[in-house]
């Protein structure tokens, strides 16, 4: 099974990649807002481009956890600090789908809870967990050939990436696709509910002072609200096929 390490313990080189090297190395980035149908499209352009596919989105959301876990207070960035660089996340193929694990405990269902979303959006917001998971993601995309998937991957991350792109829906289609994912693993959902929560996050993410979500300025932006997933993903390999060669 292919293993993917993003772990301070791990014999990555120490250190990170430089911002020039983002573009030689192939780093496709692509951020928007939850929900947009992101980690579907991300999935398949590292299928059809045959590279390493990142969930930074989850990387955070591990955090939140293992923050939770720990009973830290979101607004301890000492103690936040503390837990990132104990962290030993990894991502693992198990067919279609990526499965983190953390320490050799299986997340992948963990992270998914209303609950750690709404915490990873705090957690995330704090500027000692960014710069752990920043130099975590740099470090991975040292190995190229890799689709970043998060809210700052062409803006923080990787400024200088291959190509860049930006996904975004209207918030009807966004929380109606996030209520069909999750409504058979939390019975008492509501859409209102997911929906109140999805821009709640969103407002968080757009408004934090460190790394805020907003498209790089040199992003294709596609609007998925219209578009079959297919139809998306034409669009963005067409991009990234000329922003290549
Ligand atoms: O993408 P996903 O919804 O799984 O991400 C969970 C949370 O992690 C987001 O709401 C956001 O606050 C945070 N995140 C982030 N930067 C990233 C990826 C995710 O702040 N690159």
């Amino acid at each position: 099974m292919e293993k993917i390490l993003v772990s301070y313990q791990e014999k990555l080189p120490s250190e990170t990649i430089r911002p020039a090297d983002a573009e030689k190395l192939a780093v496709v980035t692509i951020d928007g807002p939850a929900g947009a149908g992101k980690s579907t499209v991300s999935r398949i352009l590292a299928e059809r481009l045959r590279f390493d596919y990142v969930d930074t989105g989850a990387m955070y959301r591990v955090v939140a956890v293992r923050a939770k876990d720990s009973h830290i207070d979101p607004h301890d960035d000492g103690a936040l600090e503390r837990l990132c660089r104990q962290l030993d996340i990894s991502f693992q193929r198990d067919g279609e789908e990526w499965r983190v694990f953390e320490s050799g405990e299986d997340l992948t269902a963990t992270i998914r809870a209303p609950e750690i979303s709404m915490l990873a959006s705090k957690t995330s917001a704090r500027p000692a967990v960014r710069a752990a998971m920043t130099e975590l993601q740099r470090r991975l995309g040292q190995k190229g050939r890799a689709v970043f998937e998060g809210r700052d991957m062409g803006t923080v991350v990787f400024p200088k990436a291959a190509a860049k792109l930006f996904l975004i829906a209207d918030i009807q289609s966004r929380s109606e696709r996030r209520f069909l994912e999750l409504k058979d693993s939390s019975g008492n959902l509501t859409l209102d509910r997911v929906a109140a929560d999805m821009k709640q996050r969103d407002h968080n993410d757009q408004t934090r002072p460190v790394a805020p979500l907003r498209p790089p300025e040199d992003a294709l932006i596609v609007d998925s609200t219209n578009l079959t997933i297919n139809q998306v993903v034409e669009k963005m390999l067409d991009f990234i096929n000329k922003k290549m060669n």
